[in-house]
């Protein structure tokens, strides 16, 4: 069998195997063909791509560094560790890299007018960061429940010159949010373009942002051979819709010696409503766009999901992970809301750095399998952004833990 897995994909009309695809209603076909149609004459554009370059590495601070965490690796007592430092990029995460591609195609096609969705905000500030950069005009549809949640970032993006729609429709979180923004751009396509923030949706979404995302792991490449003259041997990320993911993977696919780990959110247990890993217990489905894996009960309903990570808390999945993994190209396990608190905590102490929780369910995995290597193999972390957004969260539970315990 060749381990080729396909970085040749989507096909035209945007399958992974049977995953992908755009499954919408005829009203958004149009604004699609015209998004695909200038996505692909931009990504063909050495212009495109030079501006695209200099934001990146003057205003969002590319490239960042490949970072060896040598009291970590001392301490775990296996592999080298290397954290890819995502987390030091302006707004504190990886989303900025799709929020940038994606503000200069919107440029290019003359539309000035950006909206968004967003769940715990940090897509909603990546955007409005841009927006405002470009002085375009930015409206962010948002949860009325995370609104209220993520109070700050609902701040920042409003300083930053956004506005932020409450949506009050069903459970008041990031699913009902798309929908708005879907409405949205329906309403208004002549001038608007909508900046998805992970590799979901119908087509070309999923490839478009994967392609935005893939720095990561072009960047990591050159940097471990540099560093270490070889090619690493287990590279781990965490997994919501899977951008920050397969931005690292997707340069590593046809290294069959590079071996793949996506972390999802374990939440507290594989019980039905109390985690958002779709690879364990999800099954086939269309939701917002694509055919994916998603949680669902027997009747099709879009099952209720939990994480102590907002950004890792949605019912599907990015057709591309589905796909890679019924090839076992890469392996999906999950970390817990405990194990993803516990590695938060534990990297902050040993390497000085508080990660997203989002990254340390990428950590916790680490944590687990870096132990069991050969102190002559080498790992790649992914983290995709800092944990200042999660401090308070984090702090409340520790406390509660300390109040129960004592
Ligand atoms: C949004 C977010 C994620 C999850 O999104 P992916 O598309 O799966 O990368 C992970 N880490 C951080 C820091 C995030 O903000």
């Amino acid at each position: 069998m060749t381990v080729v897995a396909g970085p040749d994909l989507p096909d035209t009309q945007g399958h992974f195997g049977v995953y992908g695809g755009r499954f919408v209603p005829e009203t958004l076909m149009h604004p699609l063909l015209e998004l695909e149609a200038e996505y692909f004459k931009a990504q063909q554009d050495a212009e495109f791509q030079q501006q695209l370059d200099y934001y990146l590495r003057e205003f969002c601070g590319r490239p960042t560094p490949l970072y060896l965490a040598e009291r970590l690796t001392r301490e775990l007592g296996g592999a080298r560790v290397y954290l890819k430092r995502e987390d030091l990029l302006h707004t504190g995460a990886h989303k900025i890299n799709n929020a940038m591609g994606q503000i200069l195609l919107a440029r290019r096609m003359g539309k000035r007018r950006i909206i968004a969705e967003t769940g715990a905000g940090q897509h909603g500030v990546a955007t409005a960061t841009v927006a405002a950069m470009f002085g375009f005009e930015c409206v962010i549809y948002m949860g009325a429940v995370d609104c209220e949640r993520q109070a700050l970032n609902v701040y920042r993006m409003k300083m930053l010159g956004a506005e932020v729609v409450p949506v009050r429709a069903g459970q008041q979180t990031l699913k009902e949010a798309v929908n708005e923004a879907m409405r949205d751009w329906v309403t208004n396509v002549r001038g608007t373009h909508y900046i998805l923030g992970t590799v979901y949706g119908a087509h070309p979404y999923p490839v478009m942002v994967r392609n935005f995302q893939r720095i990561i792991g072009d960047e990591a490449r050159r940097q471990v051979l540099e560093l270490e003259k070889r090619l690493p041997d287990l590279l781990i990320a965490c997994v919501g819709g899977g951008s920050n993911a397969i931005g690292l993977f997707y340069p590593f696919l046809d290294d069959a010696s590079v071996k793949m780990l996506g972390v999802e959110a374990g939440g507290e247990g594989i019980l039905p409503g109390k985690h958002a890993a779709r690879f364990q217990g999800g099954s086939l489905g269309v939701l917002q766009g694509t055919r994916s894996y998603l949680l669902q009960d027997e009747h099709g309903q879009v099952q209720l999901t939990h994480s102590v990570s907002a950004g890792l808390d949605y019912a599907a999945v990015g057709p591309e992970h589905a796909w890679l993994r019924d090839r076992q190209r890469v392996e999906y396990g999950y970390a817990t809301d405990d194990q993803a608190v516990a590695a938060f905590m534990r990297l902050a102490k040993t390497e000085g750095i508080i990660p997203a929780l989002e990254s340390a369910h990428a950590l916790a995995a680490a944590i687990e399998r870096v132990p069991c290597m050969h102190p002559d193999q080498v790992v790649i972390v992914n983290l995709s952004g800092r944990g200042d957004k999660d401090v308070a969260q984090v702090a409340a539970r520790v406390a509660l833990e300390t109040h129960r315990s004592g």
